[in-house]
């Protein structure tokens, strides 16, 4: 089938029985590979103060909690971008809480160094990465105007913003109550804007917080949109909430195995020429089963730097992760930060193909 209508989706994301088995091959088989990805990278949260509250986050601190983070300076920054480089990484991931410069610490840290706002940093930290080390940035910094994107376009190899869901309606519960930067139509606009600049871009939903199946449908409907508009979707994660202590949502359920892996089988239907990841880190046990459902990557995998928006969930070794592709028939192969469609100049600025090109 070419074209899904809502009603297309739901029924997949429904189907029971003797039934899921036909759309998991399906999926399967529209992989056009056996490739499954990962990018090597090093994962900077340059700062963890954000101006949202989302009930299922353990990543943002208050400027009197204990382990807050204001600004991450250059020294400790390039100390873990020269070890990456070590270790052979390829991507510098950079992601922060959204507009933590609203907060007045943030903002007077960053005019003692000399910079207006976080993005004016991010901008002279991607160009340092560029110039200095062997690695790529991704940035995912929250939800940007389009002036900021094409800024930040000169020095990155892509961008990310997960969608999460189209559902406005999650905004009136404990998931996005809190969180002005978690309304659908902000998030839209930052992904539009970046396809029409022709930034590379990796989006995604977030499973389990509440949303219902037509919302699950309508979601991927919009990224589908975006996608078909301006052809810029890189890659699709799919992730599922988790539970974790302390947080508002503590108490409620994480979305099931069989749920997770409809999603990611329609998700790969919908988009076969897209990457579509489930996070292994957060799928331990499960990981592997994704695959049979048409994941084709892993993600970011670091080996120098833990996962700060899931400090409980440590990425798996490389090996690890080689055995359990292998075990089921497929080859683990390292990208880069941008996919390979994307690595031309329509999408690239000419210093990151320069760099890529001298990869070779
Ligand atoms: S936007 Fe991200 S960092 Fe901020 S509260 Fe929500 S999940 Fe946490």
């Amino acid at each position: 089938m070419d074209e899904y209508s809502k009603e297309d989706i739901v029924a997949l994301l429904n189907v029971k029985g003797k039934d899921i088995l036909p759309l998991i091959s399906s999926a399967e088989s529209i992989r056009k590979t056996d490739r499954i990805t990962y990018s090597k990278n090093a994962f900077l949260p340059l700062t963890n103060i954000c101006r949202n509250d989302c009930g299922y986050c353990t990543f943002k601190k208050n400027p009197e909690d204990k382990e807050v983070r204001i600004l991450m300076n250059y020294e400790e920054i390039f100390a873990i971008l020269k070890e990456a480089d070590k270790w052979g990484c390829k991507e510098a991931l950079f992601t922060f809480g959204e507009y933590p410069d609203n907060t007045a610490e943030v903002k007077e840290t960053l005019a003692d160094l000399g910079y207006s706002n976080i993005i004016e940093y991010l901008y002279f930290i991607c160009d340092e990465t560029l110039q200095k080390t062997g690695l790529l940035p991704h940035s995912n910094p929250g939800i940007l105007k389009k002036s900021e994107l094409k800024k930040l376009r000169e020095v990155n190899a892509s961008m990310g913003l997960m969608l999460e869901t189209t559902s406005k309606r999650l905004m009136k519960t404990v998931v996005h109550e809190k969180s002005p930067g978690k309304d659908p139509d902000l998030r839209i606009k930052t992904i539009e804007n970046a396809g029409k600049l022709k930034i590379p871009f990796t989006t995604g939903l977030l499973i389990g917080i509440g949303e219902t199946i037509e919302e699950r449908a309508e979601s991927l409907l919009e990224i589908k949109r975006l996608n078909d508009e301006y052809g810029h979707i890189q890659e699709i994660i799919i992730q599922n909430f988790k539970p974790k202590p302390g947080i508002p949502m503590e108490s409620w359920k994480e979305p099931s195995l069989i749920e997770m892996i409809k999603m990611v089988a329609v998700t790969k239907l919908l988009f076969p020429n897209t990457g579509v990841q489930v996070p292994p880190n957060l799928n331990k046990h499960n990981a592997q089963v994704f695959l049979l459902a048409g994941a084709d990557d892993w993600g970011g995998i670091s080996p120098v730097t833990k996962d700060y928006v899931n400090p409980e969930a440590p990425w798996p070794e490389l090996d690890d992760l080689k055995i359990m592709t292998e075990e089921i028939g497929l080859f683990l192969d390292e990208r880069l930060p941008v996919y390979p469609n994307f690595i031309n100049e329509t999408f690239l600025d000419e210093r990151i193909l320069d760099k890529i090109n001298s990869f070779k």
